[in-house]
């Protein structure tokens, strides 16, 4: 069981979002912080604090967060110049927001690797 996240808040309504996409599975919106033209994150309602916490029951949701990510960029126009899909796990991954969600960025090139610290000190 997962504790509640601001993000049960944006689902129940609670609190505003700017809100791309609903179905019974997941929720799209804008992130408050963008770090692209583009920056969207995709989550699912039911709350799964990690992808470490994904288990057997949940590859339908996990996989429906990834289609709902390719329905969005078909449907903005961004699909054929390409975006990027990323979730964050725990500490080292960055996660700061225990309530799994894809990041979908878009709208330039985006570098690649997405860090700047070096791999050797
Ligand atoms: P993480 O660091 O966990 O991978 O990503 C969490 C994301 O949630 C961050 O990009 C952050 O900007 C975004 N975020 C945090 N709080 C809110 C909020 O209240 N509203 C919205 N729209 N985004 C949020």
């Amino acid at each position: 069981m997962s504790k509640e996240t601001i993000f049960d808040k944006i689902i129940s309504k609670e609190i505003p979002a700017d809100i791309v996409y609903e179905d019974d599975m997941a929720l799209a919106f804008k992130d408050i912080n963008p770090q692209a033209p583009v920056h969207l994150l995709i989550i699912p309602k039911q709350p799964i604090a990690t992808t470490n916490d994904i288990g057997k029951e949940q590859r339908e949701i996990v996989g429906h967060l990834f289609w709902v990510a390719g329905e969005i960029a078909r449907e903005q126009g961004f699909a054929e110049q390409g975006y990027r899909t990323v979730m964050n796990c725990n500490e080292h991954g960055g996660q700061t927001v225990y309530h799994i969600h894809v990041h979908l960025l878009a709208g330039k090139p985006l570098g690649w690797p997405p860090y700047q610290e070096r791999l050797k000190t």
